[in-house]
């Protein structure tokens, strides 16, 4: 398999689809992990690529990208100079991806790209984003209740009713993605940031795995005490957004 031509070289077109993986030392995961996705996407039979954003990683993360690129045909990545957080990671990614759709996930193999086929069948019932739920969450039982708090008082002050806004494993119209406003965090909020852009957004049980490699980056305090403000302030965009329609356009140029 590994030096087959990918659906999306087999064809001039544009892939359909981008999948968009934030990267931060993750060098022992990366490799499985576009071993895991291929036999998933290819025989879906449409065009993908896999986009990697090293987020500054000081590992050998960037080694390990540049070697997949070469050996896996879908496989293209991005490096920052320097590590900018999961939310400037997924943005570069919107911008720099190609699809038509955009699918994140993390790369530490925690999310099972065996739930995409799905998920992708609901995308084309006519939604703009698919979310997915880790109903049986493989984390610390700490991590958990963190993440339970979190989501209670997320959907509470911004009016939502999402049950795992931090789960990577996501489905959107990338034209759609290029209007979220930038922050760092802002990825916690995608359902409600998409719906201000007008989004039909579904979700959907997934599976989650336990890490069994590399380390996870996040604590439970340095959520909470972002966490708190970052809500504040969707909340806040969320009462001034505007959204405007085009009546008509005239002139030339048109
Ligand atoms: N990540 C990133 N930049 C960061 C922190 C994390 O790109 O500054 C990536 C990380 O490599 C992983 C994903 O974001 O692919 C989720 O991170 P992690 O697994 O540490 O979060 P957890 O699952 O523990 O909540
Ligand atoms: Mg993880």
């Amino acid at each position: 398999m590994e030096n087959q031509a990918s659906p999306a070289q087999r064809t001039s077109d544009l892939p359909r689809i981008s999948l968009v993986i934030p990267v931060y030392n993750e060098e022992e995961n990366l490799l499985d992990l576009v071993r895991e996705i291929r036999p998933v996407l290819d025989p879906l039979g449409q065009s993908y690529e896999i986009l990697l954003i090293d987020d500054g990683s000081t590992d050998r993360s960037l080694q390990v990208m540049r070697d997949a690129a070469q050996e896996h045909s879908p496989v293209r990545f991005i490096a920052f100079e320097a590590n900018r957080g999961q939310s400037a990671a997924f943005v570069a990614g919107f911008s720099e991806a190609k699809g038509e759709l955009v699918i994140t996930m993390d790369a530490d193999l925690q999310n099972d790209p065996a739930d995409i086929p799905a998920m992708l069948r609901l995308y084309d019932q006519g939604y703009d984003m698919v979310i997915g739920w880790r109903a049986k969450r493989k984390d610390t039982w700490f991590k958990r209740i963190g993440s339970k708090i979190g989501n209670g008082f997320r959907n509470r002050l911004t009016g939502e009713q999402v049950h795992d806004t931090g789960c990577s494993l996501k489905i959107m119209r990338r034209e759609m993605t290029l209007k979220l406003p930038r922050f760092n965090g802002m990825h916690r909020f995608l359902p409600t940031l998409m719906k201000m852009e007008g989004a039909r957004v579904a979700e959907i049980k997934v599976n989650h795995r336990p890490r069994t490699r590399g380390v996870s980056k996040y604590t439970n305090w340095q959520r909470a005490m972002v966490g708190f403000s970052d809500v504040l302030g969707v909340r806040w965009l969320g009462k001034r957004h505007f959204d405007y329609a085009i009546r008509e356009r005239g002139g030339h140029g048109h």
